[in-house]
């Protein structure tokens, strides 16, 4: 017996397939949208669909932007001869909000994690070895201290070290396994302050 509308079982079905929602609160969002008015629903609707027709990545440092380069590398007074390489934009965001960095990024866009099969292809490895190409000083590595940051860490590091570039890695006090974009902005200044050379 269905318990539910089709309607209903479709949204739910499609809702507990986005990360960190189960079922249960896949049911409780469903419920909440069909309650809603339907001019709001379909605001949302839209928002969702305009974000990801116009959303792309920075065609220098690859974070989420809505133009070719993002506003970060676009500006004049960011040290272009240094990099910081994260997991993603949200860790991006997280550096950003401590005012205390005057380099630009890199964005992996994940890290590798064999258990899950993601490998160094499948994240935005290649592009930064072709960044560094050019004239960069520093390279500072700053995935989070998870085993699959660690690994990422650590393969960068071999691929870069030899073109003669100084590579770094955030200091620890980031807690181990900490998704960096929790960490609170002090922390994360005197991560970056201490950082090693790897
Ligand atoms: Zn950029």
């Amino acid at each position: 017996m269905e318990l539910y509308s089709g309607y209903i079982n479709k949204l739910v079905d499609e809702l507990a397939a986005l990360p960190g929602i189960g079922s249960k609160s896949a049911q409780r969002l469903a419920f909440h949208l069909i309650n809603m008015p339907q001019d709001k629903v379909e605001r949302l609707a839209k928002v969702m669909t305009e974000a990801k027709a116009n959303v792309r990545y920075c065609s220098q440092c690859y974070t989420l932007t809505d133009s070719d380069i993002c506003p970060i590398c676009a500006k004049s007074n960011r040290n272009k001869r240094m990099i910081m390489v994260v997991e993603n934009t949200r860790d991006l965001a997280a550096y950003e909000k401590t005012q205390k960095y005057e380099g630009v990024y890199h964005v992996l866009h994940g890290a590798i994690s064999p258990m899950i099969g993601i490998g160094p292809g499948d994240i935005k490895i290649k592009e930064l070895v072709e960044r560094c190409a050019g004239d960069v000083d520093e390279v500072i590595l700053a995935t989070n201290s998870s085993l699959e940051g660690e690994t990422t860490a650590m393969y960068i590091s071999k691929l870069i070290k030899p073109m003669g570039i100084k590579v770094t890695r955030i200091a620890s006090g980031v807690p181990v396994g900490g998704d960096l974009e929790y960490i609170d902005e002090v922390t994360l200044s005197r991560a970056l302050d201490g950082r090693l050379e790897m």
